[in-house]
């Protein structure tokens, strides 16, 4: 059938915004049936929401098997052999994020630093167990502190302490590094759209519906609207003092403690968002713009240009 410029023309908009429509409606009403898995690893609620059922059992076998490697809080894991033996020829995994620890501290001038661990400890955080040490203790325990005392030898993938007595904690990254190897695995087998909740820092691998992942940030202040951040390969992670603080003689003392003092945190932010790339480098950026507070964003926009900043303050 031959038909005239002008009618060819019109067809082609009929048909295109037949489509558009039919987009539309698909999106508002077929919104593709999602699952919702969930399970406690790493002391804190995993959660996986996608479309395709096997999810769940990829990201939480994978979380469970770092968890084994990565965990202080487990006797068997290479972190608690490197803590109590002060060296150990560590899996990939291990070396991987002790070695991306150690080049955050540097970037972050120190704020961020795994080897924070006694302090944690001292301050009873680890086995909630909680007092506020004397000013000779926290000097003691100062003098181990510093990421450029882990020794590192990639041919062999040895890890070792230069002064015995040294820790590290890997609580304010290993749960950002896991999102990024579970996301990696559910791309490994074809899976291509999830939201993963790891006790509230997301990782959103690909889209929802075609469209990226909304997601919400529950607030600090229940009279603030909560913040609706749009993500896409990317993650997002918040750190804060609201959650993990105990009270003593009408002070509050925070789970996340200033490397350079060896006292719990009091930057007057409340919390911290950081949404990036890569769950390590958020989980590790907000404890880091948590401990400088809020002129660290200054400090730190441009070594992290991908990255964006959110912060809340008193
Ligand atoms: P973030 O701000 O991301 O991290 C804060 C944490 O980092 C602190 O709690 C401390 O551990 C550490 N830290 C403090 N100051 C600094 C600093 N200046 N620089 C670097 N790090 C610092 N909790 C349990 O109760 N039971 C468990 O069995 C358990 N298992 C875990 C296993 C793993 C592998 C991990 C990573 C954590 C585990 N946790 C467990 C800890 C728990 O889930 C923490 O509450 C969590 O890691 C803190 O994360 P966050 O996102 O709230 O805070
Ligand atoms: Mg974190």
């Amino acid at each position: 059938m031959a038909y005239s410029k002008n009618t060819r023309i019109y067809l082609l908009i009929i048909l295109a915004a037949g489509w558009i429509i039919t987009l539309t409606l698909q999106q508002l009403f077929l919104e593709e049936k999602l699952y919702r898995q969930t399970r406690v690893l790493m002391g804190t609620f995993f959660e996986v929401i996608s479309a395709d059922e096997r999810a769940g059992k990829i990201v939480f076998d994978e979380v469970l098997r770092l968890e084994q490697l990565l965990s202080k809080y487990k006797e068997d894991s290479e972190i608690s052999r490197l803590n109590r033996s002060g060296k150990i020829t560590a899996s990939p995994d291990t070396f991987y994020i002790i070695k991306r620890a150690k080049e955050l501290a540097l970037k972050t001038g120190g704020a961020f630093d795994i080897t924070v661990a006694p302090l944690v400890d001292l301050w009873g955080f680890t086995e909630r167990n909680f007092s506020v040490p004397d000013s000779q203790m926290i000097k003691e325990k100062l003098a181990l502190v510093g990421s450029d005392k882990i020794i590192l030898r990639g041919k062999n993938n040895v890890v070792e302490f230069m002064f015995s007595g040294m820790k590290i904690d890997l609580g304010g990254i290993a749960k950002g590094y896991a999102l990024d190897r579970a996301a990696q695995k559910l791309k490994e087998n074809n899976i291509k759209n999830c939201l993963i909740n790891a006790g509230g820092q997301v990782y959103a691998l690909g889209k929802r519906s075609g469209r990226k992942w909304r997601v919400s940030i529950r607030p600090v202040r229940k009279d603030k609207k909560a913040d609706i951040f749009e993500l896409s390969g990317q993650s997002a992670a918040t750190s804060g003092g609201y959650e993990q603080f105990f009270l003593k003689d009408g002070q509050s003392y925070c789970h996340i403690i200033n490397p350079k003092t060896g006292y719990p945190v009091k930057s007057g932010v409340v919390s911290v968002t950081i949404i990036d790339d890569s769950g390590l480098s958020s989980d590790a950026l907000s404890t880091a713009i948590f401990v400088l507070g809020e002129n660290g964003i200054n400090m730190l926009k441009n070594k992290f240009s991908k990255a964006k900043f959110y912060i809340t303050k008193d």
